[in-house]
């Protein structure tokens, strides 16, 4: 029988287990996407703008390469521990996402991505992760590690009490955007 975390886990429509996947619970590690895992360096003009052109910014993320880096942090987790990809992507682009980490042979269990009613315009990424962590712990998820390009959001989860691990991708380096990205 399922438990009530299992049932809370595979029903929020912003959480997308990864394919064999039936629920998730326990121990994971977080990981960020853009600027940890996808270079998303030639989409980030698209955010230097008076008003941020989001569909140049998504329309262009099968174009990100992998970063070496953010592969190489995750290659060296313990293979028994969950990765969740804790994106603030919207929702609409998830497909496009999953086929990204396949095509690349990213190891993933969860992807998360803003929900459908959210957007950057009405939340910062920073307070839209502080929901989902909420919500994974709620749910009994319990990350134990978190890696993030924002070091907002690395402190946010310092919040939790969860490591929060810095990668630096510069995307938040020159920007005048309170967050520069997602
Ligand atoms: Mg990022």
């Amino acid at each position: 029988m399922k438990n009530s975390s299992q049932l809370i886990a595979t029903r929020r429509p912003n959480w997308h287990l990864a394919h064999g996947r039936v629920a998730l619970s326990g121990p994971v590690v977080l990981f960020d996407l853009d600027g940890v895992l996808a270079d998303a360096g030639h989409r980030q003009h698209f955010l230097h703008l008076a008003e941020p052109n989001w569909e140049g910014f998504y329309g262009g993320v099968s174009a990100d390469a992998p970063l070496q880096n953010g592969l190489a942090l995750l290659d060296a987790i313990r293979p028994d521990l969950p990765v969740v990809i804790l994106t603030a992507r919207i929702d609409d682009i998830a497909q496009t996402t999953i086929e990204w980490l396949k095509q690349h042979g990213v190891r993933w269990d969860m992807l998360v991505c803003r929900p459908p009613a959210d957007s950057d315009e009405s939340t910062m990424a920073v307070d839209y992760k502080r929901l989902e962590v909420r919500a994974l712990l709620d749910a009994g998820i319990t990350p134990v590690l978190a890696i993030d390009d924002n070091r907002k959001i690395v402190a946010m989860y310092e919040e939790f009490g969860i490591v929060g691990a810095y990668v630096p991708s510069g995307y938040y380096d020159n920007s005048a955007r309170y967050d520069g990205g997602v």
